[in-house]
């Protein structure tokens, strides 16, 4: 039997609505009406020139930048210090970058169970703080002696917890896919957003990092739109050398910025990189660079 292409689709769809097919929700629906992506830049505190938290982000807003991202390490002590620092100023807290303790997929119970309470005292903290998400890496190489078939379900499961306690407290859990040197498990940001999908929280999403990226995405297009609305951060360096962007050759995102358009990306693009030169001027040449390629996008 001959069936034509868009027949042969029809037909599948009508299947799928029947359940003769299995439904799987496909998150990237664009928002109706989609919103118009912004580019709002955001740095690390450590990536900031040297100086006090107040001078760290009046350098920032002074420069444009949205948002200001901070380690997780004792950040319930620092939450009344951070709320005093913000107040009055257009610049936010924007994700939480780790610092929990334990490994959420370890082999040994009791350490998962150690990442899990740590893990949710930084989400409460970052709730306080309004912040869009707290970045975790599931375990960096030879942090985890299970291979991928025994950590997925575990890690899929634990995040159905972290993720309730995230919705509770008005944060969200942002995984982060690094590059193989080092982290086997979770490499693509496509990944990431198949784990969110598994876990079906709205407190349990994903971020994309560039340097990562760099090495093991085909395309930075492709994996932004395949993580759609489950993308929540990004990471952005230089793509050689993990500088800020522009020190390297041939820095280009335009890609990866014409897939956050295409979404309605409305979080952050936030600098974890070091810098070649003097950062009060890399830092102001990095954004303009990045604001020109976002035009491009
Ligand atoms: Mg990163």
């Amino acid at each position: 039997m001959h069936i034509k292409r868009r027949s042969f689709i029809q037909t599948s769809f009508t299947a799928g609505a029947m359940g003769i097919m299995p439904q799987i929700a496909y998150p990237f629906a664009m928002p109706d009406p989609p919103r118009k992506a912004t580019l709002k830049l955001s740095c690390q505190e450590g990536v900031a020139p040297e100086g006090s938290l107040a001078e760290k982000l009046d350098f920032l807003e002074k420069n444009g930048f949205a948002g200001f991202e901070v380690g997780g390490g004792n950040l319930t002590g620092r939450v009344s210090e951070l709320q005093k620092a913000l107040k009055g100023r257009t610049i936010k807290i924007s994700a939480i970058c780790a610092g929990f303790k334990g490994i959420i997929i370890s082999e040994q119970e009791p350490i998962r169970r150690q990442a899990m309470d740590s893990m949710k005292e930084i989400l409460s903290a970052a709730g306080e703080l309004n912040s869009t998400g707290l970045i975790i890496v599931p375990a960096f190489n030879n942090q985890t002696k299970l291979g991928n078939l025994e950590a997925r379900p575990i890690l899929v499961d634990l995040l159905k917890e972290l993720g309730e306690h995230a919705v509770n407290v008005k944060s969200r859990i942002l995984l982060e896919p690094l590059n193989r040197k080092e982290a086997f498990f979770l490499r693509q940001v496509a990944d990431a957003a198949a784990i969110c999908r598994d876990v079906g929280s709205p407190g349990i999403s994903c971020m994309g990092d560039f340097w990562h990226m760099t090495w093991e995405e085909t395309s930075d297009l492709g994996a932004i739109l395949s993580a759609g609305a489950y993308l929540h951060h990004m990471h952005i360096a230089s793509r050689k050398r993990r500088k800020m962007p522009g020190e390297d050759e041939g820095d280009n995102y335009v890609d990866g910025f014409r897939g956050l358009k295409l979404l309605g990306y409305q979080d952050y693009v936030s600098f974890e990189c070091g810098s070649v030169g003097d950062k009060k001027v890399t830092i102001p040449t990095a954004a303009k660079l990045l604001r020109e390629q976002w035009e491009k996008a």
